[in-house]
């Protein structure tokens, strides 16, 4: 074949190929028009899946009759007019190439009234080819019209899926763009049936809308997030982990109001996350980051899902270390404890209405809100069994008892014999009042019953601290004699391997032989453990990887298998001041409200609640 220049249709259809995959792509450059023409209120309507109609109307500036061709042409824009204009992109869209794109591949038809004009003016083309204009009736605004996706490129065609997972994918298309926008109202029909109708709510206040869109439940278990740190700030609500997702379906992430799916921002949550949430669970978040737009590059991908950043690493360190430090929040904090709690206790709705009634846009409170801590602890924990092993060793960590005598001993202000019940229960965790089946603590605060799974609890606690104390030669305790322990050969193996973590965390191992080792040096944390079986059970865990979960650190999921092996198993009988000595490190230690895997470590009812249970008072 010889060289030839192709045809404008045909550069068009190509063009296609990469911004419009499915109709959900058509839907976003439509939409994404009608927001750069600044509309308020946008409606769209589809029929079969999108692949019969996409109609996208709104109220924005509109185009003027002599315009209305160009808009159809290749490379055709109003958004930017020189190369450095790209350096920093305010508008959503500005490669001028979508609407021809569309038209090359369906029958589309442009109806748009300028704003200020008294008519409107239609233009409309079909496989590329453009038909002549003519008057319409319209208000101000603009409407496109695309029929017949894919109608003369059947080897796209065949690439559609169904009716229902089209629409499927546009519905999640138009959630993206709604939460981006909560100043826009938005409404999307499939068949005629509303999908989704979102008002408009005042700018920066989107707290309505992500209850909308993302619902209700989400807002009420989760925290806000408020962060800014010189031009870079992020925004938003990021779920509690006992609210984790066996799918990453609820994660938004929206980079100066472009909804984005970018590797990096995913990574740098999911980091954040690591100490709270068992493998395999996702989080679920809605964050805004702003950021200059010359320290980004939205012109990496056609459909600009991805974006670039110019520091990288410092996004990410960014993204990384706010969320973190509002999930270290997540514990039994004193602000909230005492005067925290309405009446009615904590209620969803009631919940839902006082973490909403916060704006997040701008004015949001930093993390620990008035509320935010007691929000994951609604529901009593009922799957128990999840990442528990039947096998336990009857240990319990000096820690809680060393914190017991300590108090005893001095008088702390946090020791529970050196306070008297009344202060004590006007901590958010109250007083100890017994053992439930030996698994659970009863504890009683000024709102009414608290519940605590010691086992999480302590494995948290316990692994906190360990953290803490990771090769800093903290407290260990010289064993009289050294304690023997026979493992497997290849035990051994795996023991000598992780010998450095292990002599970081206060143990002094040595092999007696190829199946013997010898302790004779454990950390004070862990001295009242059962040495011989923690080693064994320790072993054994990393051996399957079966505590590995999430954790990217070889020496955070060492510590982590340590703390959940040390931590006090089902059965084990404590007493009254080791049981609020756990209590007391719960209310001081970063992210208390869950264990390691995600699982909550305490919920509570108040005496409203108990009393409903009851129906007194009725
Ligand atoms: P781009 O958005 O990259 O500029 P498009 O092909 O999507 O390219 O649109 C071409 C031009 O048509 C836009 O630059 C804009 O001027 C105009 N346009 C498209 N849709 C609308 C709309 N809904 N309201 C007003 N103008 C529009
Ligand atoms: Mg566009």
């Amino acid at each position: 074949m010889p060289i030839r220049v192709l045809p404008d249709v045909l550069i068009d259809q190509i063009a296609a190929g990469e911004v419009v995959e499915r109709p959900a792509s058509v839907v976003k450059e439509l939409v994404e028009n009608s927001l750069d023409a600044r509309a308020h209120r946008i409606e769209i309507d589809i029929e079969r899946g999108g692949v019969g109609l996409i109609r996208v109307r709104d109220d924005g500036m509109g185009m003027a009759a002599e315009e209305l061709p160009l808009a159809l042409a290749r490379h055709a824009t109003s958004k930017i007019a020189a190369l450095e204009d790209l350096d920093a992109v305010a508008t959503l869209g500005f490669r001028g190439e979508a609407l021809p794109a569309i038209a090359s591949v369906s029958r589309l038809k442009l109806t748009s009234r300028v704003r200020g004009a008294d008519r409107a003016t239609e233009v409309s083309a079909e496989a590329g080819n453009r038909l002549d204009s003519r008057p319409a009736a319209h208000a101000e605004g603009t409407t496109v019209e695309v029929r017949d996706l894919f109608f003369n490129v059947p080897a796209r065609r065949k690439f559609v899926r169904s009716d229902a997972t089209e629409a499927g994918h546009v519905a999640r298309l138009v959630e993206r763009l709604a939460l981006s926008r909560p100043d826009v109202a938005f409404r999307l029909r499939s068949g005629g049936r509303v999908v989704l109708d979102a008002q408009a709510s005042p700018q920066e206040d989107w707290g309505l809308r992500v209850r909308t869109v993302v619902g209700e439940e989400f807002v009420s278990q989760a925290l806000p997030v408020s962060h800014a740190a010189g031009p870079v700030s992020i925004e938003g609500w990021i779920g509690l982990p006992t609210a984790s997702r066996a799918q990453a379906d609820e994660q938004f992430w929206f980079v100066n109001g472009r909804s984005v799916r970018d590797r990096l921002l995913t990574n740098a949550a999911r980091l954040a996350y690591r100490d709270v949430l068992y493998h395999g669970r996702y989080p679920a978040y809605v964050l805004h980051l702003t950021i200059d737009p010359r320290a980004v590059d939205v012109n990496a991908h056609p459909a600009k899902l991805e974006v670039r950043f110019r520091d990288a690493r410092q996004v990410h360190d960014f993204v990384f270390r706010a969320l973190e430090r509002v999930l270290a929040q997540t514990r039994p904090g004193l602000s909230t404890a005492p005067t925290g709690l309405e009446e009615s206790g904590p209620d969803p709705a009631a919940l839902a209405s006082s973490a909403t009634n916060a704006p997040v846009g701008g004015r949001m409170p930093a993390a620990a809100g008035r509320g935010t801590t007691w929000d994951g602890r609604r529901e009593l924990p009922l799957d128990r069994d999840a990442a528990e092993s039947s096998r336990s060793i009857w240990a319990l960590a000096a820690a809680v008892r060393d914190s017991a005598r300590e108090g005893e001993r001095a008088g702390a202000p946090d020791a529970p014999s050196g306070e008297g019940s009344e202060d004590a229960l006007r901590r958010p965790l109250g007083h100890a009042l017994g053992q439930l089946h030996g698994v659970y603590i009863l504890a009683e605060n000024e709102q009414g019953l608290v519940l605590v799974d010691m086992h999480a609890a302590h494995e948290r606690v316990l692994y906190e601290q360990l953290k803490a104390q990771y090769g800093t030669n903290a407290p260990s305790q010289q064993l009289l004699e050294p304690i023997v322990v026979e493992v497997k050969a290849h035990d051994l193996d795996a023991l000598l391997e992780h010998r450095a973590e292990w002599e970081r965390a206060g143990f002094e191992l040595g092999a007696l032989g190829p199946t013997r080792v010898a302790v004779r040096r454990v950390p004070a944390l862990v001295s009242g453990a059962n040495v011989a079986e923690l080693l064994r059970s320790v072993l054994e865990d990393l051996d399957q990887g079966v505590a590995a979960h999430h954790l990217e650190e070889p020496s955070d999921r060492f510590l982590a298998t340590l703390a959940c092996r040390t931590a006090v198993h089902a059965h084990r009988r404590l007493s009254l001041p080791e049981m609020d000595a756990l209590l007391r490190r719960m209310e001081v230690i970063d992210r208390a409200n869950q264990c390691n895997h995600g699982r909550p470590t305490w919920t509570f009812l108040t005496l409203s609640q108990l009393d409903r249970l009851f129906l007194r008072g009725r």
